[in-house]
């Protein structure tokens, strides 16, 4: 069989582009290896919100909106919730937070997401003698539920296959693209940070972010929002709460990532925000697929027409994957322009010259 379109990966951004084309009726088939997906690792949280200065975020309000009309249609398809509401209490250090907060909801655009009413607790277990501002519109998508509901579905429908690709086997002609076997009129590859083994479009500046959360338990904390103060801290459900998550970039862990200094440098924040008692589930990491502009990357590569990437969600991926996703289904079967902001080729001049 030849398929309209190969889709290798299976984050947010396979995901999210085989939505867009299965439900316009295309045949779809997804490599995915198995690799620890940064997808899965991620909290899900979506929030229009920069924390640190209390900003927009990059098109916020067009990302967000569209974002909510994405997953609700996705939970229909699915016959399953992936969102749940979850509001961000940011928790403030000083006075100076504070009026910076109150500053920032003079912006008629951010007081639709800025409470000015101050939260003075959040949880018993944490002391806030600064209070909280509450971040509204904000939630989380319950990411691994939502992929392992999709490939399920993707299984039955012979649509999905566990491995890795071999780029020997690729072979790209005037009519089709073969790989591993697999014959499609086009590919489109979505591999989060193991674009830079991808000898096609490695040449892209893709640079790499690992992030590591501490899961623990306690019967003590009793939060049912999510807590913004150095690191999050997120209700999972079942006493169960995910914390971090840290952020190295791949020159601070150049010479390997240290699970176990990430696990310490955790804990101590944790000892210093809680003080109840809690015990200590688990440490995951997985690692962010970014760019130095923090934009998508998009398009199709310079020489080969029928190859495409998908790519540099590594930062709000949840939020900015549905809006990419449109665009980028636009662009393919419509053959409506990508943003230039979104676009590879911004980049040529970096091909150009390999
Ligand atoms: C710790 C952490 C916390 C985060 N928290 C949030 C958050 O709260 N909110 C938010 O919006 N974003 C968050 N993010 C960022 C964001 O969600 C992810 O970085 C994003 O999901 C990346 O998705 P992706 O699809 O590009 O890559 P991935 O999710 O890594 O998926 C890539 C897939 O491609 C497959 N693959 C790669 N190469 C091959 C190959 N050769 N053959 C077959 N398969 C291949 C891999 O196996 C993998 O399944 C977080 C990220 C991290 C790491």
């Amino acid at each position: 069989m030849k398929y309209d379109y190969i889709i290798v990966g299976f984050g947010i951004a396979g995901m999210s582009i085989t939505y867009q084309l299965k439900r316009a009726g295309k045949s779809v088939l997804v490599i995915d290896g198995n690799a620890i997906k940064a997808s899965h690792v991620a909290a899900g949280m979506y929030n229009p919100v920069v924390l640190k200065r209390f900003s927009l975020a990059w098109r916020a309000d067009e990302l967000l909106t569209y974002a909510k009309v994405f997953y609700n249609d996705l939970s229909n398809y699915l016959s399953f919730n992936t969102c749940e509401n979850l509001p961000i209490y940011r928790r403030f250090h000083n006075v100076e937070e504070q009026n910076k907060w109150f500053s920032a909801i003079d912006n008629p655009r951010l007081s639709q997401y800025l409470s000015p009413y101050l939260k003075k607790e959040a949880t018993n277990a944490i002391e806030a003698p600064f209070q909280y501002g509450e971040v509204m519109q904000t939630g989380r998508l319950l990411v691994k539920e939502t992929f392992d509901h999709f490939r399920e579905k993707l299984i039955d429908e012979n649509s999905f296959i566990n491995e890795e690709i071999d780029f020997t086997s690729l072979n790209v002609n005037d009519q089709e693209v073969t790989v591993n076997g697999h014959k499609a009129s086009r590919v489109v590859f979505c591999e989060g940070h193991q674009l830079l083994k991808n000898p096609y479009f490695n040449y892209l500046p893709l640079v790499t972010n690992r992030g590591a959360y501490l899961i623990f338990r306690s019967e003590d904390v009793l939060l049912d929002v999510a807590l913004k103060s150095h690191f999050f801290l997120i209700p999972l459900g079942n006493h169960i709460y995910k914390f971090g998550a840290t952020y190295q970039n791949h020159l601070q862990i150049k010479n390997g990532a240290d699970p176990e200094l990430e696990k310490t440098t955790l804990i101590n924040e944790l000892k210093k925000l809680i003080k109840v008692p809690y015990q200590i589930i688990d440490l995951v990491a997985g690692v962010r697929p970014t760019v130095k502009d923090r934009r998508p990357l998009v398009g199709k590569h310079p020489r080969y027409d029928r190859l495409f990437v998908f790519n540099g969600l590594g930062t709000r991926g949840v939020t900015l994957a549905p809006d990419t996703s449109r665009r980028f289904y636009d662009n393919l079967e419509n053959g409506v322009d990508l943003l230039p902001e979104i676009n590879i080729v911004r980049f040529s001049d970096i091909y150009d010259q390999t």
